[in-house]
């Protein structure tokens, strides 16, 4: 990827400070801590990731516990969670066969008994555990025949002075079946993380943040910091650690990702375009439709800056569904005409290239610019046409799909590649697409799917960002509601209600890879119905889904973008940036299978007009996460809430196109709960980068040689 120069690169053509290599302690095989053989070495390999000191270090506790506070077996009630007990274990027992196999032991004090159960590691247990002897025994309880009961308890070797001592809060590390069942649980982990500590100094964690910073945010020093998390003294010591080593895995990859933009911006030469001149100015006069919103000016002032200062732009434009993007590039798309650049605009599918090619057609019908269709159905000769004019240059602009980075495809000169509604077009096809032109386009990635601002900030932090927050006016907003599947017969008269005023519906069903066959029967099913609701000759209903060949669709879609037909059936395809403003009624069936996103840009299909428009989700039984989400679509139109919530409910993993972004591989931060430390981290971060963008300044040298340091680990390949 030429325009992104690794890191190290980027501070290359100064002299960096030589760093000082010599072997960490820390880089020591995990097989030389004492207390750790071979077989155990093993295990902490495969089951945690485990392979240094340095690891374990990292392998963080989650959660400590104070060996002082004892709970007493008859305070158990069904709503306990975790208790730390400690009483006399009586009566150790194997019950069952097979699969439930157990061992079955009664812990008792002075209040009550309770059962301990093992499944896994019984022979481990049936070994160490004594009758008759006194054990501190941790866990979550639950009630078996009405009596309290732990599976998979912890268990240890108690006394009653171990209770006198001081306060202790003692670290509980996550751990495994397989270890436990092998004598490493969450506590025995932790005394091999505390022989790990006795060994270890400031020398080998060094601080890497400068003073200034540490000052001012008060900050824990990152040696004392790592010391704390696993054994702090108290909870206030704990807290300011864990902040300290959130914050820091934060700006350590917001500063990263500074130096990635800055480098880009500083290393890659892009094509200017120096004036705006008569295409735009003679559209933006003339022939537009309407007056902009202000959300819409700003994003192109920003392009505008970007494109024309000589370095490539790389941005990623977020607008929610009828912001108003199209218009936004049609604009870009006639800037760099006006610098004697061509311009291609593509889409994820052919029905939404036709439809951009259409609509910008109209948009420019009275203005001496060649636009062009070029997807995987254009007939040869007018292919062969498409490629003749792009090649020699008459052609300013085309839209289309993937086919247009296929490799016969040859600009003249592009200058500006747009891509709609795929901001996970990836690195690879835009190298595609780089390859194409002698100097690198413009790139603009634009995307209705919400992106919750911490998303932006890391996974996408990369990339400049700019955000159409604001609908053009006029817009009433849609009201969507949740119905279950039994009274489908009213919103079919609801339907049917609304036609006869004049509006469309589009009724969804949903698409799932895994049982397409299922899906397929379902969809032809659900059409039936919907033929049988409306049996009258004056309704005409379109269908919509994969199998179809290019042609269909595309004629199916145009007879309901023409308003031939009064409702369309059809799966998920219809998703992405179709546009048929009278349609005003969206209804999903079994709203409960579709992601939030999803079901955002699906609602984005209505509310287009000026006309009241409605969603209804329908549905069957709900589960906890599925009712979470349709109430929030009952809740709010706005994508970025939709979006937050759906980072919440799902967890960045799992956000599509995120899960392989190293940006994302925190071991303490998390995206959602500590949004305002990620806030401050990347302020600092940019503050930092501001005032000293080589990391030359003798505070910054720690950082500047931690981050080079850290160049062969995975994270940073990611970055580079
Ligand atoms: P999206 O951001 O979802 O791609 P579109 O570009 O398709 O949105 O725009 C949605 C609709 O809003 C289109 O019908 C478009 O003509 C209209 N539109 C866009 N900008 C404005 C504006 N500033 N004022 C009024 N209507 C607008
Ligand atoms: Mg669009």
């Amino acid at each position: 990827m030429p325009a992104d120069k690794s890191i190290s690169h980027y501070f290359c053509h100064k002299q960096a400070i030589p760093i000082t290599s010599s072997p960490s302690i820390l880089d020591s095989p995990i097989e030389y801590l004492k207390g750790v053989g071979p077989l155990k070495a093993d295990l902490l390999k495969k089951e945690l990731g485990i392979f240094t000191f340095g690891d374990l270090l990292e392998h963080f506790p989650n959660r400590h516990v104070d060996k002082t506070t004892i709970n007493t077996i008859a305070d158990i009630s069904a709503h306990t969670d975790f208790v730390q007990v400690a009483g006399i274990i009586e009566d150790v027992a194997i019950m069952g066969e097979k699969r439930s196999k157990r061992l079955v032991a009664q812990l008792r004090d002075r209040t009550g008994s309770l059962e301990l159960c093992w499944f896994q590691g019984i022979q481990w247990v049936e070994k160490n555990i004594h009758p008759g002897k006194l054990y501190l025994v941790f866990g979550k309880t639950g009630f078996f025949n009405g009596r309290p009961q732990i599976t998979h308890p912890e268990i240890e070797p108690w006394s009653p002075a171990m209770a006198e001592g001081k306060s202790f809060l003692e670290p509980v590390y996550p751990t495994t079946e397989k270890l436990k069942a092998k004598g490493l649980n969450g506590k025995q982990i932790g005394k091999l993380t505390m022989t790990l500590m006795e060994m270890i100094s400031p020398k080998e964690i060094q601080e890497t943040l400068p003073q200034s910073l540490i000052s001012t945010l008060k900050l824990t020093g990152r040696f004392n910091a790592y010391c704390t998390i696993h054994f702090p003294k108290t909870v206030e010591e704990y807290e300011q650690a864990l902040y300290r080593l959130k914050f820091d895995e934060f700006f350590i990859s917001q500063v990263r990702l500074g130096l990635t933009r800055l480098s880009r911006h500083k290393h890659s030469r892009g094509v200017v375009f120096e004036k705006v001149g008569e295409y735009f100015n003679t559209f933006y006069r003339q022939h537009l439709p309407f007056e902009l919103t202000g959300a819409q000016k700003r994003v192109l002032k920003e392009i505008r800056a970007d494109t024309g200062r000589g370095k490539q732009m790389n941005r990623l434009l977020q607008g929610d569904v009828g912001s108003g993007k199209t218009i936004v590039a049609l604009l870009t798309m006639l800037l760099a005409a006006d610098n004697g650049f061509q311009s291609c605009l593509m889409a994820p599918t052919e029905i939404l290239a036709n439809q951009h090619f259409l609509g910008l057609s109209d948009l420019l019908k009275d203005m001496p610019v060649k636009i062009g269709l070029l997807t995987g159905s254009t007939k040869a000769k007018e292919r062969r046409r498409i490629l003749h004019e792009l090649s020699e240059g008459s052609l300013h602009m085309i839209t289309g799909t993937h086919a247009l980075i296929e490799d016969p495809v040859q600009f003249k000169n592009l200058g500006l590649s747009i891509i709609d509604e795929q901001h996970r077009f990836g690195v690879a096809q835009r190298a595609k697409l780089w390859a194409k032109a002698v100097i690198h386009p413009h790139v603009l990635v634009m995307t209705a799917t919400p992106i919750p601002r911490t998303l932006a900030m890391t996974a996408y932090g990369d990339l400049d960002y700019s955000v159409m927050d604001e609908l053009p006016p006029g817009r009433q907003p849609v009201t969507t509601v949740h119905r279950n599947e039994m009274h489908r017969v009213r919103v079919m008269d609801f339907i049917r209600s609304e036609i006869e005023k004049g509006r469309q519906a589009y009724i969804i069903f949903p698409l799932i890879e895994e049982s397409e066959k299922l899906d397929y029967e379902n969809l032809m099913d659900g059409y039936e119905h919907v033929k049988a609701f409306f049996p009258e000759p004056k309704y005409w209903i379109s269908m919509l889904h994969g199998r179809q060949t290019a042609d269909i669709k595309e004629t199916n879609m145009q007879r309901f973008v023409k308003g031939d037909t009064q409702i369309m059936v059809s799966t998920t395809v219809i998703e992405v940036g179709v546009n048929v403003p009278n349609a005003s009624i969206m209804v999903i069936e079994n709203a409960e299978k579709f992601g939030l996103s999803q079901l955002h840009q699906l609602r984005g299909r209505v509310g287009r007009g000026s006309e009241k428009s409605y969603c209804i989700l329908l549905t069957s039984k709900l589960n906890n996460d599925a009712r979470e989400r349709i109430k929030t679509m009952c809740a709010t139109n706005d994508g970025f809430k939709i979006a937050e919530k759906d980072l919440e409910l799902r967890g960045p993993g799992d956000i599509e196109g995120t899960r392989q972004s190293g940006a994302l591989n925190f071991k303490l931060a998390n995206l959602v709960a500590d949004k305002e430390i990620l806030e401050k981290a990347k302020r600092e971060a940019e503050n930092l980068l501001s005032v000293d963008e080589e990391l030359s300044s003798p505070e910054n040298v720690l950082l500047k040689n931690y981050l080079l340091m850290q160049k062969g680990k995975t994270v940073w390949s990611k970055i580079s």
